[in-house]
């Protein structure tokens, strides 16, 4: 009989294929006691797998393959920085001389504790943590027992062509060999929104699902399974009519991305001939190869605060102003939008230590961490400054409430571009400077705003979550979390006709601009600057081909008006009930269609 999981869709696609589990080394742990003449040599035994473990993790990054996810040197860095942890390295070795045990079972007993404490976080970020530090101990655990923890392990001739790959969790080396490989999908049962094997596995082509809880436990060694990373689901032993059923399904999610990889040079354009830019969100200077790739308009949003996270130390002005040269220079002439740091909530550094706080959502994060710490606020955008003479670039600014922060802001902006001035260092002068709308206060006095500013970006990501009360990343509320929901809709709406009256250019660099079914929700209401993800350029451009700027601007006014939630998510559904061209007539027509310039 069929089985069906539900868990997270990661990276889309279907795959049809034959098990291959990945099991814990965990599981079962010898445990013994020792003579006090042998505690010695335990130890020793311990520190060398401990010793070959950190060889194997500097290995595999000098080793990175060219085609790797981005984030994956900084991972394996972290996995290091782990292995430096004295509650990893040294509480074992109290253990095995204290209660004369064997390393194993000391390691074990000293990985119970550490997850229990772990298990209490509230933090979404450093809860996730857990899974690096099991995946670290897991590896020295591998040494320990002798097993061969080398990912090469995981390489080609052990797979069929069909393989697919079921684990609790992976780790960043095991994933790095994924795209040279045969393996055709993964699952796993552990990771959230923000876990690294959730970033991690949107970089890499194959369909995959996480936080599947259960997957491990019923499937067995070679057996059939389906992955369908569209919707989020593994089938365990599909009968017949299901497996017809998705190869069909392959077939057709094939077709249409070799449809849409023809739209790249071709110019975001409506039928009725409004142009809609398309910008890229980017967390590193790596992501310019995509960027460029998809011929993006220019760069929306750089999520900076990435320059600071998984290290001890921070970045110097020097450091940043060569990280953000280097993405302007790859721009080209295109514009770039570097956001200032917006740490704290679930983006912590260690470097700053451990913000204690109640509620970190509505704690000192965003601007208002920076504008407590104007030192490090006024290096950041001298290096912005000084960058700028490479090309285009703008600020913005995450996370404002009042028009207080934003005259605080500016007044560091004149502070850091005296302070260059008196170094006699080059920069650019007219910078143009914005602010992020993720409040409900700052989208409500938008006009006060937008007179200090020449820009605005809305985070939908936290609007919605601050609006509607709704933590963006608890799964236990994720039926509350409504994009659509019409205080959000509303909203959008007055910030859009406010910063047109104002005439001040206005963008959404949220996920609801990168997530093709709000396309046409967001043109109507106005909407023609969407920063997103790479990933998601093509088939939001696919919308925009096929949409009508004219009709929409009608059809929209349903949803305006509605009050209702329920309500709002049949309306969008009508909304997106295309009228134009098919995607079939717009084939043939593809080479009609207006080139980029
Ligand atoms: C947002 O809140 O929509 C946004 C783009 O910022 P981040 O997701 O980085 O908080
Ligand atoms: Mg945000």
């Amino acid at each position: 009989m069929s089985i069906a999981l539900y868990g997270v869709p990661i990276s889309g696609g279907i795959a049809i294929g034959r098990a291959h589990l990945l099991q814990q080394s965990m599981d079962d742990v010898p445990h013994y006691e020792i003579n006090e003449e042998d505690v010695d040599g335990e130890i020793k035994r311990f520190e060398n797998a401990i010793k070959e473990t950190r060889r194997q993790l500097e290995q595999l990054r000098t080793n990175i393959p060219e085609n790797a996810p981005t984030e994956l040197g900084a991972f394996i860095s972290l996995h290091l920085m782990l292995l430096n942890d004295a509650n990893i390295v040294r509480d074992p070795t109290e253990l095995i001389k204290n209660q004369k045990i064997n390393a194993e079972w000391a390691l074990r007993l000293q990985t119970d504790k550490l997850s229990e404490q772990f298990d209490s976080i509230e933090d979404a970020y450093l809860h996730e943590r857990k899974n690096d530090m099991l995946q670290v101990v897991e590896r020295v655990f591998k040494n320990l027992r002798g097993q061969d923890t080398d990912p090469s392990s995981l390489q080609n001739d052990i797979f069929d062509d069909d393989t697919i790959l079921i684990a609790a969790d992976l780790s960043p080396a095991d994933t790095m060999f994924f795209k040279n490989n045969r393996i055709v999908a993964f699952v796993t049962d552990l990771g959230g929104q923000t876990s690294h094997t959730a970033i991690l596995g949107r970089g890499m082509d194959i369909p995959s699902v996480i936080s599947l809880n259960h997957a491990l436990r019923l499937v067995h060694e070679d057996e059939l399974v389906i992955v369908d990373g569209i919707d989020g689901v593994l089938i365990v032993q599909p009968d017949e009519i299901l497996i017809k059923e998705y190869r069909k399904r392959a077939r057709e999610y094939r077709a249409h991305q070799r449809d849409l990889s023809k739209l790249r040079n071709t110019a975001a354009m409506t039928q009725d001939g409004v142009a809609v830019e398309i910008l890229a969100n980017i967390s590193s200077p790596d992501d310019m190869v995509a960027v460029n790739k998809n011929a993006s308009d220019g760069v929306g949003l750089y999520r900076s605060e990435f320059l600071f996270m998984n290290r001890d130390t921070l970045p110097d002005e020097e450091e940043q102003y060569q990280v953000y040269s280097k993405i302007i220079k790859k721009a080209a002439g295109k514009p770039v939008v570097i956001r200032t740091m917006d740490l704290g909530a679930d983006k912590n550094p260690r470097w700053f230590g451990q913000i204690d706080c109640p509620n970190p959502a509505l704690g000192l994060t965003g601007v208002r961490l920076s504008l407590a710490e104007p030192v490090l606020f006024r290096t950041q955008m001298c290096a912005i400054l000084r960058a700028g003479v490479h090309g285009p670039v703008q600020i913005l600014w995450p996370m404002i409430s009042s028009a207080f922060e934003v005259r605080q802001c500016l007044s560091h902006l004149r502070i850091a571009k005296e302070s260059l001035i008196e170094r006699n260092v080059d920069f650019l002068e007219n910078i143009e400077t914005g602010i992020m709308v993720e409040t409900p206060a700052a989208a409500l006095t938008i006009n006060a705003l937008l007179k200090y500013v020449d820009f605005i970006s809305i985070g939908t990501n936290d609007l919605i979550q601050y609006t509607l009360a709704v933590d963006r990343g608890d799964k236990a509320v994720a039926d509350f979390y409504q994009p659509t929901h019409p205080a959000i809709i509303k909203l959008l709406r007055h910030i859009y006709k406010v910063a047109q009256r104002m005439n001040k250019s206005v963008s959404i660099c949220g996920e609801m601009a990168g997530d093709a079914s709000f396309t046409r929700l967001l043109l109507g209401i106005g909407f023609r600057r969407l920063s997103m993800q790479t990933t998601n350029m093509l088939s939001v451009k696919e919308i925009i081909l096929s949409s009508n700027i004219e009709k929409l601007e009608t059809q929209i006014l349903p949803l305006l008006k509605n009050d209702d939630s329920e309500r709002s998510l049949e309306l969008l559904k009508k909304l997106n009930i295309r009228e134009e061209l098919t995607l079939e007539a717009k084939k043939e027509d593809l080479s009609s269609l207006p080139e980029k310039k």
